[in-house]
C-alpha cells in the first residue's frame, strides 16, 4: 500500500478525515501514523508480517494504526467493534497476532490480554512517545491485511491479501466509479471487512478526497449529515438502504421534499455486500432521485462484478466484470455453462487473495488446478447483465429435481404489501431432498393460506414456499447479512 502514502504527501494540507467537528489532514495522518510504525518499529526493524490485531473507533486513530502497521511491514487484522469477546478471541488468537492495538473504550473487554505473555498490549495513548525510526522498504508480494468473512454460511475464515492485492481491488474501482480528489463520502460501514475498507475507505484516501465518519449508523443522522450537502458519494448495505427508506417516510412532505433537493448534490451511491431487493432500488430513486449502483464482491476477490457508472443501471442485476477481473461461469464438471444457464462464478485477477489464513486445505479447495478461484455463488447472465441466483451451499434449494433460487422466491414475496422482509431456505425432507420454506416478517396479520394462493399466481408452484414461519425480524450477521443457517434452525 505504499502508493497510498506516496500520494497522501502529495496533498498534504488536505482534509482527509472528518470525525463529529474534528477535521484531519493528509499530513496529520502521515505524522500519526509515522508514530504508530516508529513504536512497532522499536523492537525490530520491520515487522516482516508480523500481525497486528487492533480495536480502535471508527475515524482518524483507526486510520493513522491502519497506516502505521502497513509502514512497519506488518500485518493488519482489523477488530470488529461490536463483536463480543469469544469472536474477538477467535480472531486474536486464529491469526496469532503479536501485538494488540486497543483504543481506550474497549481496554475492558480486551482486558484479559493486558497481561498476556505472547501478545504486547498497546493502548492508543502509548504512541505519543515514540522515537523515530526508520522505515522498512516493502516488497509489493508481502501479506498486508487478514479480514475475516463475515461468517454468513459458517465460521468467519481469515483471508490473506498482500499489498499488490490490495492495490489492485482499489485502483480497479477508483477507475471503474471514478474516484477523485474532490470526492467527499461518509463512512459508516464496520471496518473490519472489505466494503467499509476498501471501498470506502481506500478508495477516498487513494484518491485525496475526504472520508466523514458516522459511528454508530443513526438514519436520522445520516439525513442530516446529507442535508449538509458535503458529500457527493455513498456506500451501503441493502439494510442500510432499507432503514433509511423507513426513516424518510416517517417525515412530513416538506421534510422530504428538502432532503430529496439535498441529494442532488450526490455523483454516486452504491449497494452491495448482500442482494439488493428490486423495491428497494426502485423506492430508492423514488425518494433520492438516483439509481443505486449494485455491484458484487467478496472479501477474497475485493469487487468483481459492477454495474456501470454510465449506462444503464438493471434492478436486480450486478452488471458486468470489472476491468482486470476475469470471470467465468461454470458447472459442477468445470465446464463453461451455455448462454442463459446458471453456473458458479470463477475468478481470477491481481486482486484475488492469496490464502485462507492457517487453512492450506481450505485455500487448496477453493481454487481450480488452472488457478481459477471457486466463489461458490451461481449466477446467470441476463442479456448482458449478471444476476446473482444465491449461494450453491444455502440459496440454491434442491427439491424434487429442481435447482431453486432463494433469491427468486424472496424478490416475489417482496411484492406483497404486508410483506416487511423474508428469507426463504430449504429444509432436509426425505420425499423431496429439500423443502422450499419462508420465514417472513409482516406489517400486520397475514393468512398464509391466502399468501400460498397468491404466490401460486406468480411462481411455478414447486418454487412455492410449503411453509411460513411469521418472525419479529430476522438474524443477521454484522455486516446485516441474513444468516440462514440461524433460520434453518427456528424450521
Ligand atoms: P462467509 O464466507 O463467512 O460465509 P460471506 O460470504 O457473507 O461470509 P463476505 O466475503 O463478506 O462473506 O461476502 C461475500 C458474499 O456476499 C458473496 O460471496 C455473495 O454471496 C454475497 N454478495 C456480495 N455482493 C452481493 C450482491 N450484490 N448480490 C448478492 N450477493 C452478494
Ligand atoms: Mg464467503
Amino acid at each position: 500500500m505504499l502508493q497510498l502514502f506516496e500520494k497522501a504527501k502529495q496533498t498534504p494540507s488536505k482534509t482527509a478525515i472528518v470525525e463529529g467537528t474534528n477535521h484531519y489532514s493528509y499530513q496529520e495522518l502521515l505524522i500519526k501514523s509515522e508514530q504508530v510504525s516508529s513504536f512497532l518499529l522499536a523492537e525490530s526493524n520491520d515487522l516482516n508480517q508480523e500481525r497486528v490485531a487492533f480495536m480502535v473507533a471508527p475515524g482518524f486513530d483507526y486510520v493513522a494504526v491502519q497506516w502505521g502497521i502497513w509502514r512497519a511491514g506488518g500485518i493488519a487484522v482489523p477488530l470488529c467493534i461490536t463483536y463480543p469477546f469469544p469472536s474477538l478471541q477467535y480472531v486474536i488468537e486464529d491469526t496469532q497476532a503479536k501485538y494488540l492495538i486497543v483504543g481506550k473504550e474497549y481496554e475492558s473487554i480486551l482486558q484479559p490480554y493486558q497481561n498476556h505473555s505472547e501478545i504486547k498490549f498497546i493502548s492508543l495513548e502509548e504512541f505519543q512517545n515514540s522515537n523515530p525510526k526508520a522505515l522498512p522498504e516493502i516488497a509489493k508480494d508481502r501479506g498486508a491485511m487478514i479480514l475475516y468473512t463475515s461468517g454468513t454460511t459458517s465460521l468467519p475464515k481469515g483471508v490473506l491479501t498482500t499489498h499488490t492485492n490490495l492495490e489492485s481491488q482499489i485502483r480497479t474501482l477508483v477507475k471503474a466509479w471514478e474516484w477523485t480528489s474532490e470526492d467527499y463520502i461518509l463512512e459508516l460501514l464496520p471496518l473490519h471487512h472489505v466494503h467499509g475498507i476498501i471501498n470506502v475507505l481506500c478508495c477516498a484516501l487513494w484518491s485525496g478526497g475526504t472520508v466523514e465518519f458516522l459511528n454508530p449508523f443513526d438514519a436520522k443522522k445520516v439525513f442530516e449529515i446529507f442535508e449538509e450537502g458535503k458529500l457527493n458519494v455513498f456506500m451501503a448495505v441493502p439494510t442500510i438502504y432499507f432503514k433509511l427508506i423507513s426513516e424518510f417516510e416517517s417525515y412530513i412532505p416538506e421534510r422530504q421534499a428538502e432532503l430529496k433537493k439535498s441529494m442532488e448534490s450526490f455523483r454516486l451511491m452504491i449497494s452491495g455486500s448482500a442482494a439488493l431487493p428490486v423495491s428497494v432500488m426502485e423506492k430508492w430513486k423514488e425518494i433520492s432521485g438516483h439509481y443505486l449502483l449494485e455491484r458484487y464482491g467478496m472479501t477474497e476477490i475485493g469487487m468483481a462484478v459492477s454495474n456501470p457508472y454510465d449506462g444503464e443501471r438493471r434492478a436486480g442485476h450486478i452488471g458486468q466484470p470489472l476491468p482486470g477481473v476475469e470471470l467465468g461461469l461454470l458447472d459442477e464438471d468445470g465446464k463453461k455453462v451455455n448462454a442463459g444457464e446458471p453456473g458458479e462464478i470463477h475468478i481470477k485477477g491481481p486482486s484475488v487473495f492469496k490464502e485462507y489464513w492457517g487453512k492450506p486445505e481450505a485455500t487448496q479447495k477453493s481454487f481450480t488446478d488452472d488457478g481459477w478461484f471457486k466463489t461458490g455463488d451461481i449466477a446467470v447472465l441476463d442479456d448482458g447483465y449478471y444476476r446473482i441466483l444465491g449461494r450453491d451451499s444455502i440459496d440454491i434449494i434442491k427439491s424434487g429435481g429442481y435447482k431453486i433460487s432463494a433469491l427468486e422466491i424472496e424478490e416475489v414475496l417482496r411484492k406483497h404489501p404486508s410483506i416487511k422482509d423474508c428469507g426463504v431456505i430449504g429444509i432436509p425432507n426425505e420425499e423431496w431432498g429439500e423443502l422450499v420454506v419462508a420465514a417472513l416478517v409482516t406489517s400486520e396479520k397475514i393468512d398464509t393460506e391466502q399468501l400460498s394462493g397468491w404466490m401460486r399466481e406468480r411462481m411455478p408452484a414447486y418454487k412455492t414456499p410449503r411453509r411460513y414461519l411469521i418472525i419479529d425480524d430476522l438474524p443477521r450477521n454484522a455486516m446485516g447479512k441474513v444468516t440462514k443457517n440461524e433460520l434453518k434452525k427456528l424450521f
